[in-house]
């Protein structure tokens, strides 16, 4: 996803802008986790910039221990509770977009996939899929799943 991004909320407390900059594709987690936290089967993240998002409206947080032992910070609309954003105790200046906020969120594309390992068995990923059993364990890691060619 290139250029300026615009979302929001469910009930429109929340808005934001993430200027165009430093981010990496988009991916579909099918962890645990992510099932039970959205209540859904799997969530779509984006890895970027946090000094790239302008956000109004009210935020709250919510926090877990992470298996890796990192803390994430959820934050989302204090009002209807739509989480916007995730930040990992590990990786500074980063920030998870759950990209299912964005208003043109039709336009996403998802390619690569991690922990297909736990994916629902009913969903069928797309022969081109780039898939991951689990996930990448570091930043070098991330940066040759899903770096460098998302801009
Ligand atoms: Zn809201
Ligand atoms: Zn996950």
């Amino acid at each position: 996803m290139k250029g300026e991004l615009i979302g929001g909320c469910l009930c429109g407390a929340v808005r934001y802008t993430l200027r165009d900059g430093f981010r990496f594709h988009p991916y579909a987690c099918h962890c645990g986790n992510c099932q039970s936290r959205t209540g859904s089967a799997f969530s779509e993240h984006m890895l970027f910039a946090l000094a790239d998002l302008e956000l109004t409206g009210e935020l709250d947080q919510g926090e877990y221990d992470m298996p890796s032992g990192a803390q994430s910070t959820i934050h989302g609309c204090a009002r209807c509770k739509a989480r916007i954003y995730a930040v990992n105790s590990t990786n500074a200046g980063m920030a998870s977009l759950r990209c299912g906020t964005l208003d043109e969120s039709p336009r996403l594309h998802i390619r690569h996939h991690v922990w297909v390992s736990s994916k629902q068995p009913w969903i069928v990923l797309p022969a081109d899929a780039k898939t991951m059993e689990e996930q990448p364990r570091s930043a070098q890691e991330w940066m040759a799943f899903a770096g460098e060619a998302a801009r």
